[in-house]
């Protein structure tokens, strides 16, 4: 049997790579780990979710304090931001998150850690800085990098990707956003709310594609009363640097040209996965449209290459990589054989208010030719998010002909932690009649869920039906007031 130097080797130590690495070295396999970068923790640590929510953070607590008269306290004259500060508060965050993430914890659990480009010789083996490496399973999980269109002149014109965004030595006085993704709208807000002009462009006629236009529109709507401008369905043409601004040509849906100007460009128009200099084609991994061609096992044309998070071109969340590091964990470590499924993957946009998505939406029941019934209820209704000053969203619940919930969407206050109590339901096949008996705590954000449950079940239960049988049987007498 052909003996290898290692159980398991993993390509990128972001999410998946990480969630992999701890669960194969804990159930005792001789783990190796290699990172191109010089610390662990990939885009989600240092590029991506913890630097963007800790931006967004601060960006709202300085929203809230700019509108301190809305909760009865007096105006107060800000200062304008140092963005240097916030910064420097990012990168504490980042530095106390990295320490759960060092090469120290992975030895600990007995994981090898190496810090360098490793690429394919055979399908078993790596050379990694003329060291050549043999493992009998290998994950490939180096995540993705910020896609950059081909724009006139975007060469020679200077632009920002989430790689620059949180370590800017001061805020841009404006910017324009290119694409209207997550990432996009997330820092969109954040920076308008710190003072930068925004301007977003987008080359579809709605933000947030994945989500239904509905709910993304309510959300623009909030954005643009807060002073972001949209250009949707507009094409980037060119784009040339003007000193001290730059400047965007775009083509709007009338056909019209319109010149942009900005000091600040953020490209943000989705992602690619990371697969150059891998020497991937030198051992023929297959490839589609996606990217590597992949099972539902998460293995690739050779069995025991498997890829996971970004690279696996399907879900790009730091939770959808750990999910698949699961996967491929039981496939080759524990041999339990395990497909990935992404029938209940949550999401949620982190804007203010922020949109949370499960299962299906409108437009992905529709796509898929699901007869469904929409259930929705508003936050104006709930009474703690009028406490708050936080009643704009609602949630959308959606049904199938069996009155099974196939999907929730909520735009609205803590939307991420809400639907959170659904993805119990989905996952665990709660029926909705248990939502609606459970007790929920008063006054909280969650008794929406139960809420929207309620609207489902008040048409059955206080129909002309019931009462005549309850007047029937009991003798009740009716109204006591009015007609
Ligand atoms: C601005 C922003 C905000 C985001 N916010 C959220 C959020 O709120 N919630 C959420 O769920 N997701 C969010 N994401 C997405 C999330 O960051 C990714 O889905 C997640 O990081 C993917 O994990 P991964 O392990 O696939 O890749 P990564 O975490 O990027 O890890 C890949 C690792 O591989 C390394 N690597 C690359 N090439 C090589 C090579 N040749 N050899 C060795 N190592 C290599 C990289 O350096 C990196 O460390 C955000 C992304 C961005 C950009």
């Amino acid at each position: 049997m052909a003996q290898y130097d290692f159980d398991i080797g993993i390509l990128g130590v972001g999410a998946a790579g990480l969630t992999v690495a701890s669960g194969a070295a804990q159930f005792g396999a001789k783990t190796i780990l290699i990172e191109k970068e010089k610390e662990l923790g990939g885009d989600c640590l240092h590029f991506g979710c913890v630097p963007s929510k800790t931006l967004i953070r601060t960006a709202n607590i300085y929203h809230l304090m700019k509108n301190a008269e809305k909760y009865g306290l007096p105006h107060t004259n800000l200062k304008p931001v140092d963005f240097q500060a916030i910064a420097e508060r990012i990168q504490s965050v980042i530095s106390a998150i990295q320490e759960h993430d060092s090469k120290e914890r992975f030895c600990k659990l007995g994981a090898r850690v190496e810090f360098g480009s490793a690429q394919f010789i055979d399908e078993h083996s790596v050379r990694l800085n003329g060291e050549m490496l043999s493992a009998k399973k290998w994950v490939i999980a180096t995540g993705s990098s910020p896609f950059v269109p081909m724009i006139e002149g975007i060469d020679n014109t200077p632009y920002i990707t989430n790689k620059e965004l949180f370590s800017l030595k001061s805020l841009p006085k404006s910017m324009i956003a290119i694409g209207g993704g997550p990432i996009s709208i997330e820092m969109a807000q954040a920076f308008n709310r710190l003072g930068t002009k925004v301007t977003v462009v987008e080359l579809a006629n709605q933000i947030l594609g994945a989500e239904d236009k509905d709910m993304a529109e309510n959300l623009m709507n909030i954005l643009i009363s807060e002073g972001i401008t949209f250009y949707l369905g507009s094409m980037p043409l060119s784009t040339r640097d003007l000193g001290n601004e730059k400047e965007i040509l775009i083509k709007n849906t009338e056909g019209k040209t319109i010149r942009l100007k900005a000091e600040t460009i953020l490209v943000a128009v989705g992602r690619k996965a990371n697969l150059q200099d891998l020497g991937l084609e030198d051992i023929s991994v297959e490839r589609d449209k996606k990217g590597l061609k992949i099972d539902e096992k998460l293995r690739t044309n050779h069995k025991h290459i498997f890829v996971a998070g970004d690279t696996t071109g399907s879900y790009q969340f730091t939770h959808a990589a750990g999910y698949e590091g699961g996967i491929v964990l039981s496939n080759a470590i524990l041999h339990l054989p395990r497909k990935a499924d992404y029938t209940y993957l949550p999401w949620c946009t982190y804007t203010d208010p922020e949109l949370a998505s499960i299962g299906m939406n409108e437009k992905r029941a529709a796509a898929a030719g699901i007869s469904y019934s929409v259930w929705t209820e508003e936050f104006r209704t709930n009474d703690r998010s009028l406490a708050e000053g936080e009643e704009t969203g609602n949630i959308k619940l959606l049904l199938d002909e069996k009155e099974k919930p196939i999907g929730i969407q909520i735009l609205g206050p803590t939307a991420g932690e809400l639907i959170n109590e659904w993805v119990a339901v989905m996952n665990g096949m709660i029926k909705l009649s248990t939502i609606a008996s459970a007790v929920h705590p008063y006054p909280t954000l969650g008794e929406i869920n139960k809420k929207v449950v309620g609207t489902f079940f008040s048409g059955k239960i206080f129909s002309e039906k019931v009462k005549w049988a309850l007047k029937f049987f009991f003798n009740l007498k009716g109204r006591a007031c009015g007609e």
